[in-house]
């Protein structure tokens, strides 16, 4: 931090307010990664001992995340009470606890809360329905797309969402929650459904209340919404990057960029809170997508070419089609003679590998794919 401000012709001394705070050059992505390569793990910029560390959680990149011993941070457990939970309930987590640090933090908050957690993690979707009955669940924690995934197959087998299953609140991330999409679940299993925003990097940024008119900044972080170009803060109802600074003691970032595009409003709210709200997040500031909750980029598009032969041009389409994102890779083939059905395949593990994304796999002729067309294509009409 300290060479930081240096390089920016600032000393550590002079930051002692929020105006001298918007001097700080924002720290982007990119940047983090490279600082971590050069000192591993965690690029200098872990603030504990490593006796005072729980875990080092893993995010794609790898970047690794310092995890304290003790936590001190309530912002994932102020999201929580303002979507609807409370002491007692019993609340099943769909969101991954391998490796990246979401699943933990929210176990942590549950836990302040005096909340049941059942660590569920993703996917098994008659496994997670039978837990979810037998353990009489009463809040969901998970993507919109997977609660959507489990109200279709409870109804498929014949099951009442309301009478069969308890479930009351549920707080959904990693996904635009649409508004269709909220008010088909909330209708269907008669619950609370409210969104939250974070990073794995910062934590939790924003959660909707029980007025749904945008996400309350928590108490204990400094969120800003500054121009990507210039760093410097714009004004209420201005889209720009959504830049945080957070007090974390193991992994205290200071003026980390997150790349997603967002404004601020500081209208009174129903609720009472007087935060200021995130609107919403309307995408990524870089050319980046979010698909099914992870970010993809075009250059993985080349990545999946490069490792292929027979492959030329690429391009991924993402389209919405029943609430759900849907991925196509389309690929132009450049020799002939070869097994349409080995290679979709072929192309269809390697772009799991690199995405880490099922995706539906096209393959084309040569010069199918417009020259300049977009690695990203992506159609998706939010409401
Ligand atoms: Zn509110």
């Amino acid at each position: 931090m300290k060479n930081r401000l240096q390089q920016a012709g600032m000393q550590l001394e002079e930051v002692r307010d929020l105006d001298d705070l918007e001097r700080v050059p924002v720290m982007k992505k990119p940047e983090l990664i490279a600082a971590q390569r050069q000192h591993l793990p965690f690029g200098g910029l872990c603030g504990l001992n490593p006796e005072e560390l729980h875990r080092i959680y893993i995010s794609p990149g790898p970047i690794y995340e310092p995890g304290e011993a003790v936590g001190h941070d309530y912002r994932w457990a102020q999201a929580l009470y303002a979507h609807g939970f409370r002491r007692g309930d019993i609340a099943q987590v769909t969101f991954n606890f391998n490796m990246v640090p979401v699943g933990f933090w929210l176990d942590e908050a549950l836990r302040q809360l005096g909340c049941i957690c059942v660590p569920a993690g993703v996917g098994n979707t008659e496994l997670q329905l039978q837990i979810m009955r037998e353990l009489r669940v009463t809040a969901y924690l998970g993507t919109p797309s997977f609660l959507a995934t489990i109200a279709d197959r409870a109804e498929e087998i014949g099951l009442d969402l309301k009478r069969d299953l308890q479930l009351e609140v549920a707080f959904v991330a990693a996904e635009v929650l649409t508004e269709s999409l909220r008010g088909n679940l909330e209708e269907r299993f008669g619950m609370m459904v409210r969104q939250s925003y974070g990073t794995a990097d910062v934590g939790c940024l924003g959660f909707e209340c029980g007025a749904k008119a945008g996400m309350h900044l928590p108490d204990d972080a400094i969120v800003e919404i500054v121009d990507p170009k210039s760093g410097r803060p714009g004004c209420p109802n201005e889209p720009g990057e959504v830049v945080a600074t957070v007090f974390d003691r193991a992994y205290p970032l200071i003026r980390f960029g997150t790349g997603d595009l967002s404004l601020v409003t500081e209208d009174p709210c129903a609720c009472g809170r007087t935060s200021p709200r995130l609107v919403r997040i309307l995408g990524r500031v870089d050319q980046a997508a979010k698909v099914k909750g992870l970010f993809i980029h075009p250059n993985q598009v080349d990545d999946v070419s490069k490792r292929i032969a027979e492959l030329g041009n690429c391009q991924v389409v993402v389209t919405r089609q029943a609430n759900q994102d849907r991925m196509v890779f389309r690929a132009e083939v450049v020799t002939s003679g070869f097994d349409p059905g080995e290679l979709a395949d072929r192309v269809g593990r390697m772009v799991q590998e690199i995405f880490r994304l099922k995706s539906e796999v096209d393959l084309l002729p040569p010069s199918s794919i417009a020259v300049g067309a977009k690695k990203i294509d992506d159609q998706r009409k939010w409401d």
